[in-house]
């Protein structure tokens, strides 16, 4: 983990190529001046393209080890986005187990556009193979879930996609890139939540996206100009920042989360306890 851990602590460290600014500029600037007549510039209006959020796509594509970033105004704008990728008459297998605004997109407004939706357990790979029907184009996992911390094999839904030609989708929120890269497993497009522990601060709502493939990235790119659900420079500064504590933040949040497990598991008043507690502990002894 040492990589990532140095990495983290590095996060947008002296990239501004015209100051050298240790901590990366926040451009508030809705447009940008063309250098000249008929010379266009890298940057021109905002919700294309701003210089803090591109860092802040820069930096989550590389943690997440793939090669295109995206950020939004929120988790759920980033899955809208991501939805958007799909047509009337295509149908998804979703983990049945998933958080509550997403299982709202797709039930409330998805439903609208004709796009269908199977809710299974995710974790049982049949399930999912029973699932498929001719119009299935994609195929959306948390692991672990919120909030029954459900798993799902990334390299079973990755394989099985391949296999049908469907978009694999990872909602990544629970663990980051810290903990976890889903893409390392074949995943097609990983997200997040960064208003969890990615911004780690409880003063920023963010969405983020990562994926490998420029097929997809592409569209993408064309989705979250055209839809214009696009993060501020100032809270992607907030979430570079963020990010730069993360491992710590993560492992003391662990250490913490364990002990809170490990209590209730000793309650006389709890009779089941959803923790994914670490294979090295022996259960039996409590
Ligand atoms: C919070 C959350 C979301 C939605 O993100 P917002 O930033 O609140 O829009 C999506 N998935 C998971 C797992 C979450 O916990």
């Amino acid at each position: 983990m040492t990589q990532m851990d140095t990495k983290l602590a590095q996060v947008g460290l002296s990239t501004d190529p015209n100051t050298g600014a240790v901590s990366p500029p926040i451009y508030h600037s809705a447009t940008f001046a063309n250098k000249g007549y008929g010379l266009t510039n890298d940057y021109y209006y905002s919700r294309v393209k701003n210089p803090t959020r591109t860092q802040l796509e820069d930096t989550i594509a590389e943690l997440e080890g793939g090669a295109y970033g995206f950020a939004f105004a929120s988790g759920m704008a980033a899955t809208s986005a991501i939805m958007q990728l799909f047509v009337p008459g295509d149908h998804l297998i979703v983990s049945e187990d998933l958080y509550g605004g997403t299982h709202r997109l797709f039930t409330q407004i998805l439903s609208r556009y004709e796009i269908t939706t199977t809710f299974v357990d995710t974790a049982d790979i049949n399930k999912v193979k029973e699932s498929i029907m001719p119009n299935t184009k994609g195929i959306l996992i948390e692991t672990p879930s919120n909030p029954m911390l459900r798993v799902t094999s990334l390299q079973e839904i990755s394989d099985f996609c391949k296999k049908h030609n469907i978009i694999s989708i990872v909602d990544n929120t629970f663990m980051t890139p810290y903990l976890q890269r889903p893409l390392n497993f074949g995943i097609d497009i990983v997200y997040h939540s960064g208003t969890k522990y990615i911004g780690g601060h409880n003063d920023v709502i963010c969405g983020l996206v990562v994926v490998e493939r420029e097929d997809i990235a592409e569209k993408l790119t064309f989705i979250q100009n055209t839809t214009g659900a696009v993060l501020g420079p100032q809270d992607c500064w907030l979430v570079l920042r963020g990010l730069k504590t993360l491992a710590l933040r993560m492992d003391r949040q662990q250490e913490n989360a364990q002990k809170l497990a490990e209590s209730l598991l000793n309650h006389v008043a709890v009779s089941n306890v959803y923790y994914l507690f670490s294979p090295l502990m022996n259960l039996d002894t409590y």
